[in-house]
């Protein structure tokens, strides 16, 4: 008889004790908005892809319009690593690398990390992530595109949101716009998440620049399309009311098992 065995003849055992708790792990709510994001995509006919986080310039720059020493640059501050390679500072890459391969029509969408080297605060970090879109076809227009954005954010929020487009400049797309949504966490009235204006910037995009068709080798007189991009810690921050980006990078159990 082992020792463990003559310690319960000894003492006997108590059937009337609780069981230990077991702990489940669960999605992180950035994984969860990624996936109902992914799901609503999916019903309005696009394809999920993805790609390489480490870029090279041609991928991450000049495929995209912004040749090297164009000031543009400027906008992505770029984590560079050896040999001229880089962490991608956008998703756009996998959208070059899938034009590449394939001919339109096509409607996708690239979710995934993007990295940048900047200081943080409540509405910034080194990393997060991207939900690009791309829809290409003989007569895609803006139209197709706010009709898309409208869909999308009734799925998502559950509700009418406010919106609100402004003309704003990117080397990709021409033209190209800013697409905001009203503060969900303040109404409109002003707060840190959206820096106290009542909007929140988290939807830029526009019409495909025919140099990027150029690269890609597709003939910009017989395609055109829309590209997009949707920052997936925004729209999560939206979505439960979280004033700071950081804490979706914190691992802070007090936190993470609110959701
Ligand atoms: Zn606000």
């Amino acid at each position: 008889m082992g020792l463990y065995n003559l310690k319960i003849k000894q003492q006997g055992i108590d059937v009337t004790a609780p069981g230990k708790k077991q702990f489940f792990g669960h999605l992180h709510p950035l994984t969860l908005v990624r996936r109902q994001v992914e799901e609503i995509f999916q019903q309005m006919g696009f394809s999920i892809i993805g790609g390489p986080e480490i870029e090279t310039e041609w991928y991450n720059f000049d495929a995209l319009n912004i040749p090297k020493d164009h000031p543009a640059r400027d906008m992505w501050d770029t984590l560079w690593l050896k040999n001229k390679l880089l962490l991608r500072t956008h998703t756009s890459p996998v959208q070059i690398r899938y034009m590449e391969k394939h001919q339109p029509p096509f409607r996708i969408i690239a979710p995934g990390r993007v990295f940048r080297h900047e200081a943080t605060d409540a509405s910034h970090d080194v990393q997060f992530y991207h939900v690009e879109g791309l829809m290409i076809g003989k007569d895609i227009s803006m139209a197709n595109f706010k009709a898309i954005a409208k869909e999308f954010f009734q799925r998502f929020f559950n509700k009418e949101v406010k919106i609100r487009m402004r003309p704003g400049y990117f080397p990709f797309t021409e033209p190209s716009f800013e697409m905001d949504i009203q503060c969900l966490v303040c109404k409109g009235k002003g707060c840190s998440t959206c820096g106290q204006t009542g909007w929140i910037e988290l939807w830029p995009g526009g019409m495909v620049h025919p140099n990027v068709f150029k690269a890609v080798g597709y003939n910009p007189k017989f395609w055109q399309g829309f590209a997009f991009c949707i920052s997936l810690d925004r729209l999560a921050m939206m979505k439960y009311k979280i004033n700071d980006i950081r804490l979706f990078y914190s691992n802070d159990l007090r936190f993470l098992e609110q959701f």
